[in-house]
């Protein structure tokens, strides 16, 4: 007998009665059970034979399933222990899926990717990611992988429209900056709510990032430049000025070295946070560099 794909209504009820699980809030739990939204993201990720997968998060392996079909190979991170046995059940008509009983916050990601994608052109991540932990999730990737060179996320359509925000639009924000640094942001598909089960109480989108090979800026301590754009937005209704008094150490005492710091950079004082493209920023990094201010 055909078996019927995992991400439909019918696998995903019998899968989950048989093993009597049911579906933990806290880990982001909600599965898809919908092929065609799956394989209409698949395919705008143009997905093949040459390219290795990395996912977060397979639950009962709806995604992995359809990912198996069209990748080299696909490597997928699973928290729950009580996941590991229904997914050895039922990928295991699939001889191209290695399912790693981990978290991926602390997963060796590198040791991985040389070991398991040996005979591949381009690793990439496609995941409908736990929502609870997406920037984390997004940002490790990006700052400390560089092989992976695209991201097909389903996330919160709230946290989605702030990746790809520009200046001085409701959404942009500190993520946007991080995000637009590393990659080109788009929102490819709409998720409505049930397509999933448990349906989540928010809307959800997929977003592709392509990284670049070359970032828009240059700037050779990266996590000093997202404490600066990070600082810059904690109170986003005051001022950068106001703001970087909070951030750096002894701001308060040390306002003239702050407001001579945003002048270098040519940087309006009175500006907020929110209206200051990549490249301010930036300015603001290389002035920075050449002030006495710490954090
Ligand atoms: N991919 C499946 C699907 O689309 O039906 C499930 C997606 S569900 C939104 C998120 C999955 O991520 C769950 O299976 C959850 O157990 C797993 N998860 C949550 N936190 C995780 C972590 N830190 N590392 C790895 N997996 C995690």
């Amino acid at each position: 007998m055909e078996m019927k794909d995992i991400a439909t209504i019918g696998r995903t009820k019998e899968i989950v009665e048989k093993y009597n699980f049911s579906t933990k809030k806290s880990l982001g739990q909600n599965f898809l059970i919908d092929r065609n939204i799956i394989q209409e993201v698949l395919k705008k990720a143009r997905i093949n034979d040459d390219i290795g997968v990395i996912e977060v998060g397979p639950g009962i392996g709806s995604l992995t399933e359809q990912l198996a079909k069209v990748a080299k190979k696909v490597v997928a991170f699973e928290i729950d222990d009580r996941l590991i046995p229904v997914l050895n059940d039922t990928l295991s008509p699939y001889d191209n899926i290695k399912i790693i009983h981990e978290d991926v916050l602390q997963a060796d990601i590198e040791k991985v990717i040389k070991e398991e994608f040996t005979d591949v052109k381009e690793v990439i991540v496609v995941a409908n990611l736990p929502y609870y932990i997406t920037t984390p999730i997004l940002m490790n990737f990006l700052m400390y992988h560089k092989e992976i060179s695209r991201f097909y996320t389903m996330m919160q359509k709230e946290v989605g429209e702030r990746l790809s925000a520009s200046p001085s639009s409701k959404n942009y924000g500190s993520l946007s900056i991080a995000i637009q640094y590393y990659t080109e942001a788009k929102i490819i598909q709409n998720v409505p709510k049930t397509v999933f089960m448990p349906p989540p109480n928010v809307d959800s989108i997929v977003v592709e990032l392509v990284r670049h090979e070359n970032p828009p800026v240059k700037v050779d301590d990266e996590e000093t430049f997202f404490k600066l754009t990070r600082g810059a937005f904690v109170m986003r209704r005051k001022t950068i000025y106001n703001n970087y008094q909070s951030l750096f150490k002894d701001g308060k005492k040390k306002k003239e070295d702050i407001f001579a710091m945003l002048e270098a950079a040519e940087i309006d004082p009175k500006r907020r946070g929110e209206s200051l493209s990549i490249q301010e920023y930036a300015r603001i990094y290389e002035s920075f560099k050449n002030s006495n201010l710490k954090f």
